[in-house]
């Protein structure tokens, strides 16, 4: 599951300004090796959005990248910016989701008014700087909800660490600022069940890379893992009574729907993944009940003990890291995400309003548009009505994926050529 926003445009029509290359020399010039912090509230309901400041805090690790600073890709329905307060120039920039986003969709959100923490983090700037926050508004442009002047010598900053504890690496292969570094966290696993964790992030860790284009490339990847207990074993499921206490607070049946498990506590996420230099945030929840989700550049969230663990979290991974849509279409609340004459900005979906932005070129000549199903052609690639949760309207590029179903093993030609882009986006 992911972001749920009605309105979307197509991965680079919106126009920011353009990319400020940068290497290592660059970013020491402008950036100490550490986080800042910028925690936020979001408000409002399906009609609007409101931002507030909450506080502003230092982080000890970044994990890079300390190059392409500046995001073009134009993914996701919000962005940050970082800019040197003096002269204005974009130094960083990054886009994401969040489930306050998503819930934004949903039809709860026609006749509630809700608020959620929510943060962005970017390069500790060495000079006073100026954070905006970017939504995209009805029409699909990004419009600024938000601006925040830092000082960096601000007292009120915060440094001090709220939830240090021990990490483990799991599979280290090289300097963060050159690799693409996930942070595993644990929920619901006790005191006396951290080795279990370790085993399960080790698992998870397998799964990752026994699936192309992931298994060609784990030496870009470093993964790491923080081993906080929790209270109580387990997670919430709220239509069944069963309320654990736990670290992050994941919940099964999010948005209402009972395999979604997530948590709207993203200061938690970020004070216990701050232990580590970290690009990702994926979250373990200790139960053998099937769940899941993950939204762009926000967080990840899986299972230890259901038997396609493994898939569901290479699944999930995908949307945390590559910003990729979901390939299937189902009866449900999510039936209005894409509308008609609005190009997602995923890369692998398509209301073929923009399809040359997408996977045409990935097509053999005479390649039908639509493509009919063919059941004696079941891997040509093509453009397959039923994605993104609709039926009607939305496109796949394959009869399957991993994006669409678990039961195969492989991703198809749009999902693997996005997946190897972001890696090189992050390492080298
Ligand atoms: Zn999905
Ligand atoms: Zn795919």
């Amino acid at each position: 599951m992911k972001n749920i926003i009605t309105l979307l445009v197509t991965c680079g029509v919106a126009t920011l300004p353009a990319a400020a290359q940068t290497g290592r020399d660059a970013f020491d010039a402008r950036f100490e090796n550490k986080a800042l912090r910028l925690d936020f509230v979001h408000a409002g309901d399906r009609e609007g959005e409101e931002i507030f400041f909450d506080e502003a805090r230092e982080e000890p690790h970044w994990g890079g990248p300390v190059r392409d600073l500046v995001d073009t890709t134009f993914c996701g329905n919000y962005y940050v910016h970082l800019r040197d307060l003096r002269t204005g120039e974009l130094l960083y920039s990054r886009g994401f989701c969040t489930l306050f986003g998503e819930w934004r969709g949903t039809d709860e959100a026609r006749s509630l008014r809700r608020a959620a923490p929510g943060t962005v983090r970017v390069p500790y700037p060495r000079a006073d700087a100026l954070v905006e926050i970017l939504a995209r508004d009805a029409g699909g442009e990004f419009r600024e909800k938000f601006r925040h002047v830092v000082r960096v010598n601000d007292p009120f900053i915060k440094r001090e660490r709220v939830a240090a504890y021990p990490t483990r690496d799991i599979h280290v292969t090289g300097d963060p600022t050159h690799r693409v570094d996930i942070v595993l966290l644990p929920d619901g696993y006790a005191a006396g069940e951290m080795e279990k964790f370790v085993t399960d992030c080790e698992a998870f860790t397998r799964g990752l890379f026994a699936f192309a284009p992931y298994s060609d490339h784990a030496g870009l990847f470093n993964v790491r893992a923080v081993l906080a207990p929790s209270r109580e074993s387990g997670a919430d499921v709220p239509r069944e009574g069963a309320w654990k206490n736990t670290l992050l607070n994941t919940s099964f049946y999010t948005l209402g729907t009972e395999r979604y498990l997530m948590t709207y506590d993203h200061k938690a996420l970020r004070d216990l993944a701050a232990n580590v230099p970290y690009d990702f945030i994926y979250v373990i929840v200790n139960t053998g009940k099937y769940g899941g989700g993950a939204i762009y550049n926000h967080y990840g969230c899986g299972t230890s003990g259901n038997l396609l663990a493994a898939k569901v979290h290479v699944h999930e991974f995908c949307h945390l890291f590559a910003g990729l849509g979901d390939e299937y279409a189902e009866d449900g609340a999510y039936n209005d995400m894409y509308p008609p004459g609005v190009e997602p900005w995923e890369a692998n979906l398509t209301t073929l309003v923009h399809f040359e932005k997408k996977w045409q070129d990935l097509l053999d000549a005479g390649t039908p548009v639509p493509t009919p199903l063919d059941p004696a052609r079941p891997t040509r690639t093509g453009v397959y009505e039923g994605a993104g949760y609709a039926f009607k309207g939305v496109y796949r590029p394959r009869p399957d994926c991993l994006m669409r179903t678990l039961r195969g093993d492989d991703f198809c030609p749009a999902c693997t050529r996005a997946i190897v882009q972001q890696i090189h986006r992050y390492a080298e």
